[in-house]
């Protein structure tokens, strides 16, 4: 067993972790569940109701991770799950098309306006890589301008200076990356106009797409300046180049129509994935349908899926995207207006310096006095009080995201029981974050 330095009450999950150490890469499938920003044990999950989880030592937690944003209807919805075992039991994968892909695809172009045309794939990854491929297939060029601190999946060349999992660890860059997948792309500061210009003009005719997070949730949340969407979209239509709006994180979650339907700025080409899913692996890229018209089969830009459009993931999204209606995006909205307020109030008497951000029901808490609006502002937090106020909130039964570069996710399952755990535990982890040194 390693050394912690945390004391951990969670005996079946440590022997779960030393389990999974022996036969997976430091233990996970994907790197910030592995608690390595906070230390202490990584809590493993056997099942989920509602606004809860529990782990393998039968510890109930609120959970305000929703898997990193899909359980918007928080977890096993019985709609959801009843779909879904509809659809299992007409099997699991035909290898051909099915009605139930053209559905959510529906969905999704009826509730999205700028998307004339979607494609579905497995994975946000999968999503922005496509949709990359095909701004550059479309437009015949090679360069892409991405965002410091936006992450996009852990496609190539959009790892330079990503957020998430890669914010965590600090990692300037990722071997395994080669210096001719990095030098196509152009890393410059989010919320910087003059910076996206200057990219213009120093590269006239080369810069196929910019990709943004919609809203950038990814090293924290740090919404958009007014203007800064549009800016970049006649910055794209000025130069010839695709404005590429990823919404993977935002989509069907900040609004019935994402973070366009805060907006309304129309992007070329949108991503999607988590909500959309309904808890299972789909995701999509779409838009303008002269652009899509260029993917395999109908133009020359190849991308395929085994499992895309897999019935069981079409079966669950679709659930879900049915159930999301006004009423379910004002209580997810008013939940996370209560959280939010009792962080603000929790953490401000403790007199502990820090920001809480928000880009509709989606928050995040900076430990600095200081707005947040790029990536090395983020980077200039005190993050140890993070350290300090998660595992105190993880002991009283309450699950934030295992880094202070994630935004936190409600659902709308967060009844009054579950805020009022919220509120019971948040004082004693405000205390910690006010003692905790560096
Ligand atoms: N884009 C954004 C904005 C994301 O937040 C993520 C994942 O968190 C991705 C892309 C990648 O999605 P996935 O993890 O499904 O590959």
């Amino acid at each position: 067993m390693s050394e912690l330095a945390y004391p951990y009450e969670a005996p079946a999950s440590q022997a779960l972790f030393d389990r999974a150490a022996a036969v997976t890469p430091g233990g996970v499938n994907s790197p910030v569940r592995a608690f390595r920003a906070v230390g202490g044990t990584p809590r493993f999950m056997v099942s989920g109701t509602g606004p809860y989880l529990t782990d393998a030592d039968g510890r109930e937690y609120v959970d305000l991770v929703c898997s990193w944003g899909p359980m918007i209807l928080g977890h096993a919805h019985p709609e959801v799950v009843a779909a879904v075992q509809e659809a299992v039991a007409r099997g699991t994968s035909f290898g051909t098309p099915a009605e139930g892909e053209v559905a959510l695809a529906e969905a999704m172009v009826e509730r999205v306006a700028p998307l004339e045309e979607v494609r579905l794939v497995s994975s946000g990854t999968e999503a922005t890589m496509s949709a990359i491929r095909l701004a550059r297939g479309f437009t015949r060029r090679t360069k892409v301008i991405k965002f410091a601190g936006c992450y996009h999946g852990h496609v190539d060349s959009l790892l330079a200076a990503a957020g998430s999992g890669v914010a965590t660890f600090a990692l300037p860059d990722t071997r395994g990356v080669t210096g001719a997948q990095a030098s196509d792309t152009i890393v410059l500061p989010y919320n910087d106009l003059e910076a996206v210009h200057a990219a213009f003009a120093a590269h006239p005719g080369e810069i196929a797409c910019v990709i943004t997070e919609a809203s950038p949730g990814n090293m924290g949340v740090v919404p958009p300046l007014p203007g800064f969407n549009q800016g970049l979209k006649d910055a794209c239509a000025a130069n010839g180049a695709l404005f590429v709006s990823d919404e993977v994180m935002t989509g069907f979650r900040t609004s019935r129509a994402g973070w366009f339907g805060v907006e309304g700025v129309v992007p070329d080409l949108m991503t999607f994935g988590k909500v959309m899913g309904g808890g299972f692996p789909a995701a999509a890229f779409g838009g303008r349908a002269d652009v899509m018209a260029h993917l395999a089969p109908a133009g020359p830009v190849y991308q395929a899926g085994t499992l895309s459009g897999n019935p069981v993931a079409t079966a669950a999204g679709l659930a879900q995207l049915r159930l999301l209606d006004d009423a379910a995006y004002d209580t997810v909205d008013a939940v996370s207006e209560r959280i939010q307020s009792l962080v603000t109030e929790a953490l401000t008497k403790e007199g502990v310096a820090h920001t809480l951000q928000t880009a509709s029901n989606m928050f995040s808490v900076f430990f600095t006095d200081r707005p947040v609006t790029n990536y090395d502002e983020a980077r200039a937090q005190e993050s140890f009080r993070f350290t300090a106020f998660f595992h105190s909130l993880l002991a009283n039964g309450v699950y934030l995201p295992p880094s202070s570069f994630e935004s936190w996710f409600v659902s709308t399952a967060h009844d009054e029981r579950a805020v009022q755990r919220v509120a019971d535990a948040l004082p004693a982890a405000a205390r910690a974050a006010a003692e905790a040194t560096a």
